[in-house]
């Protein structure tokens, strides 16, 4: 078992938007529930379905300019579309505080960051199989403007060509198999971070 340990593990999940990494998020919740989510805080409007506190905090672009000024976000971006979402550094301390492991879904640039900063971290980058599945997805989601989702297929372009600078990159295309690829990688990875800390 995990012991607490010096270099706590933080998991990173990132990858091209409309992949389906928040459905693999989802199983691997359930299925390894010594994991937390990281509820980051966004200054994008709810989708239906969406609670605040669960997927995120939302809030005021007002608020979430008080919060860069104040530093408390281990990290956060200013994404193409207008929006800005970040990781608030209380989430990690609270996660970590109640002895479980930190989720955090991050694009890849704030991805790249955690894992230049935080000792402990492991990254895994999630593809769609091909690209014209990933615009499938995107528009069936279609809870974007059209022009939104332009936004987000360009960016996608540019996020694959930063699959190799993460520690794992796993391909969503069977939603079970990649999930318990996913899985498989985060076991392992506690397992050797349980491992290090112990004397
Ligand atoms: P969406 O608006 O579709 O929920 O998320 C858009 C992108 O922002 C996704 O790739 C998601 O992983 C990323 N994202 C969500 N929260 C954060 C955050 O706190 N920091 C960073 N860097 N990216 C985030």
């Amino acid at each position: 078992m995990a012991s607490s340990t010096a270099k706590p593990l933080v998991v990173v999940v990132t990858g091209t938007s409309g992949a389906g990494k928040g459905t693999l998020e989802k199983i691997l919740l359930v299925r390894m529930p010594e994991l937390e989510l990281a509820v980051s805080a966004t200054t994008r409007e709810l989708r239906p379905g969406e609670v605040n506190g669960r997927e995120y905090w939302f809030i005021t672009p007002e608020k979430f300019e008080r919060l860069v000024e104040d530093g408390d976000f281990l990290e956060y971006v200013d994404l193409p579309w207008g929006a800005r979402s970040g990781t608030l550094r209380s989430e990690i301390d609270r996660i970590q505080a109640r002895g479980h492991v930190p989720l955090l879904d991050l694009e890849t640039d704030g991805a790249l960051r955690v894992q230049e900063t935080i000792p402990g971290v492991v990254t895994v980058f999630v593809d769609a199989p091909t690209f014209e599945e990933l615009e499938r997805r995107l528009r069936e989601r279609a809870t974007e403007s059209s022009g939104e989702i332009q936004v987000r297929l360009d960016l996608a372009h540019r996020q694959q060509t930063q699959k190799g600078l993460f520690n794992y990159a796993i391909v969503n295309d069977d939603v079970e198999r990649a999930a318990a690829e996913l899985i498989g990688i985060v076991r392992r990875e506690l397992q050797t971070a349980g491992s290090m800390s112990r004397p």
